[in-house]
């Protein structure tokens, strides 16, 4: 068997495994290279098939990880949307919360961060490297501010998208 080949069936069964994020699985997979490699971008090691933040001593090949690479291309693996005059004088405290949350799932998920945020009065977008922050994202939203979530995964798309949404009238 070739070395695509192998791959391949690789891909084939991590997508069984994840039917949901087989474009997310398109940048995870890797052949597997003999030590760590270190991303050159930040820092994330790669070793023994997983993304991790541990200190590895010792001479390592650069390989750039999924989450920059994303980063790189502009390639968001997920988005949510925060709509609703709520939002109004409560930037401040959304954008420190998404922050926090943020920060946390990357320790644990080093492949799971903030992309890019795009902030209206009314409007907060924010792209992220992976689907699991987008849903912890909406969570924390719903836990702290309540809301109403939706969640859509668009196959064709390969983005995991979330909505949502509070209006203060109510
Ligand atoms: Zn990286």
């Amino acid at each position: 068997m070739t070395a695509i080949q192998t791959r391949l069936k690789r891909n084939q069964m991590r997508r069984d495994k994840q039917p949901q994020s087989h474009i997310y699985d398109s940048y995870r997979s890797r052949g597997r290279s003999a030590g760590a490699s270190r991303c050159p971008d930040c820092g994330a090691i790669y070793d023994d098939g997983r993304w991790t933040w541990r200190i590895s001593a010792g001479q390592m090949h650069q390989l750039q990880c999924p989450a920059c690479k994303r980063i790189h291309e502009q390639a968001p693996a997920g988005e949510i949307t925060f709509d609703g005059d709520y939002l109004l004088n409560r930037a401040d405290e959304v954008l420190a919360l998404l922050h926090h949350q943020a920060d946390g799932e990357k320790q644990e998920h080093p492949l799971e961060r903030i992309m890019d945020i795009q902030q209206q009065p009314e409007h907060i977008v924010v792209q992220t490297t992976g689907p699991h922050l987008v849903r912890r994202l909406g969570a924390a939203m719903l836990h702290a501010h309540q809301g109403e979530l939706e969640i859509s995964y668009r196959d064709n798309e390969g983005l995991l998208r979330a909505h949502w949404v509070r209006s203060s009238a109510r």
